[in-house]
This record gives C-alpha cells, structure tokens and sequence, in this order.
C-alpha cells in the first residue's frame, strides 16, 4: 500500500516499540471512553449537538476537511466563554470508561502488548479523564499521541494541532507507518469509532470499529464505503475474544472481518 507524505509534526512523538509483536493503537474519545468528549463540550457548552452532526457529516462527506470543522466545534465552546479549565472539570465529571477498558488494558499488559491512545483530541484533557478513571499511575504510563491546546492570557484557548498542514489535523496513520517500516513490524490493531480514525483506519492490520446505540456510527459507514476490512465490536469486553485468538495465532482477521 502505498504511503501518504508525512506532513510536518509540531509536536513529538514517544518512542517507537522496537521490540513487540503486537501493538494495539486506539482512538481515545468514544471509544475507550463511552462519550466523545469533544461531542459532549460540542452539544452542551457549544452551538449543540444538531450543528454538530451537521459538521460531522460534512467530513464525512468530504465538503469539510476534519482539521476545520473540529477546529468550529470547539471554538464554539470558547465563544460561549468557556475556559479550558472549567471544560476540564466537566469532562472530568461526565465522561466515562468503556466497561472494558480496564479490563482489556490489564490483558493487554500481561501479553506485552503496548497500548497507545492516537487521539484527535488534546492531550491535557485526556491525561485529566484518564487519570479520573484509571487513577494516575496507570494514566502516566499509557502513551497519548495527540493534538495540544494553546492558553492565552485572557483565557480563551484554541486547539493545537499536531499536523497543522494535514486536513485531519492529527493525520493518525503517521502513529502507525513507522511500526510498519521495521524490518520486523509488528501486528497493528487500531480501535476507533469516528470521523477522527479515517487517517488511521487503512494502514492498521487489524482494524477494530466501535458501534454506538445512537447511530452515530461514522467510522463503520466510512469502511463499508471504502471497502476496508474492520471488526465491529459494542465495547472492549467483546475484543477479548478476538484479539485473544489473533494472537494465540488460532484465527486471522478473516474470521471475524466485515467489509
Ligand atoms: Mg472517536
């Protein structure tokens, strides 16, 4: 498969796993969380939930590039004078795990298998509801690729984003190609659920799509669209059983694949 060009990083990377056979790479909001934290600061703090599916579809679509109709959402939160601190604390007391996370991270850890959250959100919000939810210890540990934020004085904020350059902003297959140029590259899973993991969803080998009972299932319309081999998982519980017999080597993504 033929790469895209890397656009330029404005913010760093963490090291690559040189040494893993398995790495498991996941979207954070929606999918390890049970809520899109930036949908929920959208619809509650913002200009609201139908002007945000209205975005939503406009990237899916491609009349809007990702990078810019994120960038609307959220600077309606700021508009409405919402200081970043103060959006810190909402989330903190309303989004919540996976009912599997925790117990998917724990198998993921006994089989030495590295997690990384690729998110298109900004990573002090996620270390803050990480944290809130897993505890602190753990929260450090799991590595977050992820977009930033800017605080001016006056205490308006502005996402910053990693790939400023890429219509997604955080361009998320740049997380995933340089596992794949190891002369021994690991099995890549990636977890998403939203129009965020379009970056990411071809260039994983087993690619996990998150379904929701609201319908806003994005990620599954876009692969059906593009004919990208995914699994279709509820939440983490279900992954176990899957991800288990890949890597015990008893059955390959075509077992469970719908395209
Ligand atoms: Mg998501």
């Amino acid at each position: 498969m033929s790469e895209p060009v890397a656009p330029e990083s404005t913010l760093p990377y963490p090291p690559i796993h040189k040494d893993k056979k398995f790495i498991a790479l996941s979207d954070w909001d929606g999918t390890i969380t049970t809520h899109d934290s930036n949908d929920y600061m959208t619809d509650n703090l913002g200009f609201g939930k139908a002007k945000r599916r209205e975005g939503n579809l406009e990237i899916l679509t491609g009349k809007d590039t990702f990078r810019d109709g994120f960038r609307k959402m959220l600077a309606s939160v700021v508009e409405n004078g919402h200081t970043f601190e103060e959006c810190k604390e909402i989330l903190r007391q309303n989004i919540k795990l996976d009912p599997g996370f925790k117990e998917f991270y724990a198998w993921c850890k006994s089989n030495d298998i590295p997690v990384i959250i690729v998110s298109s959100g900004m990573a002090p919000l996620i270390r803050a509801v990480l944290s809130n939810l897993i505890g602190e210890e753990e929260a450090h540990e799991i590595e977050i690729i992820a977009n930033d934020v800017k605080i001016e004085s006056d205490g308006r904020w502005e996402i910053q984003f990693r790939h400023p350059s890429s219509g997604f902003g955080h361009d998320k297959s740049q997380a995933i190609l340089p596992y794949r140029r190891l002369p021994e590259p690991p099995t890549l899973f990636f977890f998403g659920d939203g129009v965020s993991d379009i970056s990411a969803a071809k260039y994983a080998d087993v690619l996990f799509v998150k379904t929701k009972s609201d319908g806003e299932n994005d990620l599954a319309v876009y692969c059906q669209r593009e004919g990208i081999k995914h699994i279709l998982f509820g939440d983490f519980v279900e992954v176990l059983a899957p991800i288990g017999a890949i890597v015990k080597g008893e059955k390959t993504i075509d077992d469970f694949i719908r395209t």
